[in-house]
Formats: C-alpha cells, structure tokens, sequence
C-alpha cells in the first residue's frame, strides 16, 4: 500500500515543473490519478531523488504542435496566463487549443525560465499530457462547446447601452441587414474566433429577477465603470450581485477617450472592494475601453472568449431542451411573445413548450436579426410566439411530448401556484382582519398588479409600494404581466384584494367572474392616475380621525329625586346647548368629578333632543348619581374631520 501524494505539490516543494514530476513517475511506471498518485515509501524516495538532482532547474517538457492548454498543465500555471502572455508579451493570439509553432514555444519556455525540452524520448506521452486526456475522457461525445452568455452591468450612464450599441454595430449585423437589429432582449456578437450571446437589458434588475427564480443565465459578468467618474453606489452593488452568484467577472474601464479619464484611478478603487486587477496581483481582468472610439472593445472582446474558453462551457444541442425566459409582453397583434434562451438541446418549430403556467406550440421563432429560423440552439436567443400567456423573465422553458401534455402540466402548475397563493394568504387575511377589528393595527390594501410589459410591472410595483402611511400599507400580492385572467379574479377574492390594470384590461370571462365575485378591477393606461387613485383608497381607508366640539356649559342648580326615573339634576344651560346622548365632564370647585355621557335629557317631565341657552333642564348621567348643587357640566361632542 502506498501514501496519496500530490503532483503540484511536489514541483513546487523542488522548483521543478509538474512536468518533471510526471517524468520522474513515468521512469518508475508509477501512475497518477489526475494531480494524485500512489507511491510506497521507496518509490517516493526514488521520485524525490530525481527530483532534487533538477531542483530549480524547470524544464519545460512538451510536443510539438503542443497548445497553451498543454503548456500551462506541463508548467503548472494557469492556462488563461500562457495565452495572456502570449498576447501582451510576444504578441501572439492563440486560443487554448491552438497548436503553437515550435518558435513560440521556445519563447515560452525561456519567458517562464524554462529549459524545453521535446517530450517524446524524455517524457513520454501519456506522462506529459495526463490531464488533457483525462479531461477528454469525461467529455460527453454529443457536447459542443457553446457560446458565453454575458452580462453588462454597472452604475448608471457609465456607458453600459453605448457598450453594447458598439458592439452590436461593429460585430452584430452583417452587410446584408444594413447594421440593423431585432431588440429582443439579446443579440450574438460574431468574431473570428467565436461567438458571444450578450443579454442587452443592461443593468441588474433582470440578473437579480432572474437569480431570483433560481435561473443562472449568465456566463461572465461585465462591470462598466466609467473613467473619469470611478466606482459609485450602482458599481458597488453591482459588484455585490456579481459574486453573490459567482459568475467570472471582467472590468471594462469605459470613457478612456475623456480628458478627465483616470483609469488607474478605478483599478485602484476596485481592489478597495475586494475587485483585485491583475495589475495589483489579483485574478481580475480589466480592459480599457471607449465606447464611443471603440478603443479597447476587441481586446474586451478577446478577453470575454479567452475566459469563456477557460471556463470550458459546453452544451448538448441534441439533449433534452432547456432555456430561459430572457423578456416576455403582450403584443396587441401578435399576443403573448417572448425572447428565450437556449441552454441545453435544440428549441424547433412546432414544439410544444411549457413555460411555468403558459403552454402553446411554437408558431414562429424569430433571431436578433430579425430572420425567422426553423431551430435554435445552445446558447441563442430566440423570439418566439404561440405561447397561450405571457410568461415571466427567468422561468424556464421546457418541450413536452404533445400539446396535451404541455397544457396539462402548465394547468397542474398554475394550480400548484394557485394553491401556495392562496392558502397562506386567505389565513393571513382572515387573522388580519380580525385583528384589525379588534384593535388599531394597521390596515392593509391589497392588491394585484397587472401590466403588459416586465418593465411596467416594476414601475406601477415601485410606486405603489412606496404609498404607505402609519395606518394602511400597501400591499402587492401579486405582480406579472399580461391581461387580467379569471386566475387574477380567483386570488383577488380568495386575498381581499383589488385588481389594477395598467395598459391591460380583464379577458375572457374574467370581468363576469370578478363581477359574481364582487372583485374591484382598475384599469388604468396612466401610471399617475393608478397612483392617485390609490393613494385616495389608501386615505379612504384611513381611521376617521375625530375632534372634540364644544357644545354648551350647564350649571346644576338643584338634585331631586323622580319616583320613577330616580337621582337627577336640575340644570340651566348657560351657554350654547346640550344634547341628549352628548358627552360632558363635571368640575366642582375646578376639580373634575365626573367625565362620561349625557344619559337623558328632560324638560319638565318630558324627554327632549336638546335645550339651549336659558332653558331649564332636568340631566341624569350615565352611570353617575353623584352630582351636587353648583356643579358644572361642559357638553360637547366628537365629529369626524377630513385631511
Ligand atoms: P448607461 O446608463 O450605463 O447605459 O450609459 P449610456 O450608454 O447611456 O451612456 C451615458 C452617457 O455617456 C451618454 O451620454 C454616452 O454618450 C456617454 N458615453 C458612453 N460611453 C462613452 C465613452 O466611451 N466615451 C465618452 N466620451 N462618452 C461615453
């Protein structure tokens, strides 16, 4: 039996490359297990041996024809810094897999302080590519590499849309479109070297949206930080969603062209928030770049695909199909339409999808160039129509055997939904309620919020979120987009709640069914007018505020007692008037005696309304007997006043 060692742990121990390692394991026929290998105790003397007599001697020991990927593995360096190195420092551009010329290989070799040395004889091959043959091993045959997906973050008009604009003028449309491009929420650049999807709905919003249905989209994050304005409050949080999904990130410093541009400036506000450039000894890849010259934007580009390619992403075109919801609407002509994402497998016309409670056959599918295609793969973003609602970005699109099944599993889902809506809420608002009757809680308006695009969902959701007060909250029970279903109705009178509608109206048989089940619906094509009004319900719904109005003051001037009715106080009114069932406080002497109502009310014998100044009345209070001579009565009453 022998010990687990580490193959890059030794080359470091000795100052050797893994290389070597790797030939001195070969030489005793021991073999490893990617960086592992098992050796007893004399075979790793012998191993250790050889490798002390080449302690700091690196020898580089590759094939001809040997790719930066091969290099990196024999040196024991990332392969993203061979190509790197390359690039800036012999002005080379190779992709990992490319076989470099036997020159060029020279020149790496003495640029990492290595003696090369041609591997067949020395190292034989199996020892000197180990780990690129494993790794082909686990490749599934039908994978194919696919493009990266990218996203373009950072603060506001740092330059994010200008960025994407230039790219897609300079890398989108071919000759033959005349520069122009479908905005279906993503378009492909196409360079030499391969393809990159961006997802041009700059900013977070969507990423977070999407992250927040479980739905990883992106590949590589861009955060744009302008030059001459540095990191500001949308940087930072950009910066905070980037890692909090762990998703590679790439700097480009935009606005170089400016006179007042101070890229280093930034690098340097970077490393402050934990981004560490690699000019500052970190991992993070930062790009100069003006969106308005273009300076900067291929090597952007390159990067992009250099990190792409070390990530290794791959997709199978004929695997079970997967893609995302990148953006959805209503289209009055056209209906429910939505921009997809091919993640996995191939997405073809006539499918039938299920896209979380929506279902339909695909009728068409457009690309960002306008052009109608008959299939869509691995990572390319497609319009496509025949959806039977409009769905929500991030939720995942599956194919299902036949239309049937597509529909019955979006009806089982919009059921299961109905259900975990439904439930929690009834309970919340029944308790709720009680306990808003029972004592000053605040009181909550609910509401359903429907709107024909994403983007108008948030917006209506930002405002009315913000329409608060101490005593009534607003709240959204549910928000998406599309016409107001007879599923909305259903929620909004299992939850309490009114229904508003912006740039949408009710369809089908959902106004009878919210007219049956006495739901509000407000439909509204002005976002102020939906406000206004909601601000007014929110006030309506307000505790009627009350305040207390003088009516008159009293002197009691005699007690007697009435056979039937019992204690009651002989009054003259002395100013304004009393009312029967008004409230009074008692003072004697300045001392309050009693506060409370005024119970009945009588002139002579009979029960009037009210007396007034200079009239004689009999008072009982309510349960107060206690009066004397000389007392006096201040009436008053409580009415409700208006904001
Ligand atoms: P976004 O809010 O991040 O999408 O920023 P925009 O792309 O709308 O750009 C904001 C402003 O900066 C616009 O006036 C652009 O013309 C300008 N801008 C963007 N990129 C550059 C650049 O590289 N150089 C200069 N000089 N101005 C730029």
């Amino acid at each position: 039996m022998g010990s687990s060692n580490n193959i890059s742990e030794l080359a470091k121990q000795y100052g050797v490359t893994p290389s070597q390692v790797l030939s001195a394991l070969q030489s005793l026929g021991v073999v490893h297990e990617g960086d592992e290998f098992l050796a007893d105790s004399d075979e790793l003397e012998l191993i250790k041996d050889s490798l002390e007599s080449q302690r700091g001697k690196k020898v580089l020991v590759v094939q001809d024809g040997a790719t930066p990927r091969d290099i990196a593995q024999a040196i024991g360096v990332p392969p993203q810094d061979v190509v790197k190195n390359l690039m800036m420092k012999l002005k080379t551009m190779a992709q990992l897999t490319t076989s470099l010329k036997p020159d060029i290989i020279e020149k790496v070799a003495e640029l990492y302080g290595c003696t090369l040395q041609w591997g067949v004889t020395e190292a034989p091959k199996p020892a000197a590519k180990p780990i690129v043959s494993r790794a082909k091993k686990v490749d599934e045959p039908a994978e194919v590499i696919r493009p990266p997906v990218v996203t373009i973050m950072g603060h506001v008009d740092h330059g994010k849309t200008s960025l994407l604009d230039y790219i897609r003028k300079a890398n989108v449309a071919d000759k033959e479109h005349g520069g122009i491009t479908q905005h279906i929420g993503a378009y492909q650049a196409k360079l030499d070297q391969g393809l990159i999807t961006f997802l041009d709905t700059p900013g977070h919003a969507a990423f977070t949206a999407m992250r927040a249905r479980g739905a990883q989209v992106t590949d590589i994050a861009i955060l744009v930080v302008a030059a001459d304005d540095g990191i500001m409050p949308q940087t930072i949080e950009a910066i905070g969603h980037i890692k909090n999904a762990g998703v590679p990130m790439i700097v480009a410093v935009n606005k170089i062209d400016k006179g007042n541009a101070n890229p280093d400036r930034v690098l340097m506000q970077l490393t402050e928030h934990e981004v560490v450039p690699e000019a500052y000894g970190g991992q993070i890849i930062t790009c100069p770049v003006s969106a308005h010259t273009g300076e900067g934007v291929p090597h952007l580009l390159e990067m992009i695909l250099l990190q792409a390619e070390v990530m290794e992403l791959k997709a199978n075109p004929k695997g079970e199909f997967k893609g995302i919801v990148i953006e959805a609407k209503l289209d009055k002509g056209r209906g429910p339409v939505a921009t997809i994402l091919v993640q996995e497998g191939t997405l073809k016309i006539g499918s039938n999808v299920v896209v979380g409670t929506a279902s339909g056959k695909i009728k068409a599918m457009t690309d960002y160039l306008g052009e109608r295609v008959n299939e869509a793969g691995p990572s390319m973003p497609v319009e496509i129509l025949g959806l039977s609602e409009v769905p929500m970005a991030g939720e995942i699109v599956e194919v299902a055997l036949d239309e049937r099944a597509a529909r019955n599993k979006a009806s089982d889902r919009s059921d299961e939904i109905r259900k975990q809506l439904i439930a929690p809420k009834r309970k919340i608002s029944l308790r709720d309620l009680r306990r808003q009757l029972d004592s000053d809680e605040t009181k909550s308006l609910n509401l359903i919020v429907k709107a024909d695009v994403q983007g108008s969902v948030e917006a209506v959701r930002g405002m009315l979120e913000k329409i608060q007060n101490e005593e009534v909250e607003v709240k959204i029970v549910y928000a998406g987009v599309g016409a107001i279903t007879e599923s909305d109705v259903l929620l909004a009178s299992a939850s309490d709640s009114i229904i508003v509608g912006f740039n949408v109206k009710p369809e089908g048989k959902s106004k009878c069914e919210a007219e049956r089940a006495k739901v509000e619906i407000r439909a509204y094509t002005i976002i102020y007018e939906l406000i206004e009004d909601i601000e007014a319900a929110v006030k309506g719904m307000l505790a009627p505020k009350f305040e207390e109005k003088y009516l008159g003051s009293v002197d009691i001037r005699a007690t007697f007692k009435l056979t039937k009715a019992g204690f009651v106080a002989g009054c003259y009114v002395t100013d304004g008037m009393v009312k029967r069932g008004c409230l009074c406080r008692v003072d004697r002497a300045g001392e309050r005696v009693y506060e409370g109502k005024i119970e009945s009310l009588k002139h002579i014998k009979n029960d009037v309304r009210e007396m007034s100044n200079g009239q004689e009345c009999g008072i009982q209070f309510e349960n107060w007997t206690g009066f004397k001579e000389g007392d006096k009565i201040e009436a008053y009453e409580m009415v409700q006043i208006m904001d």
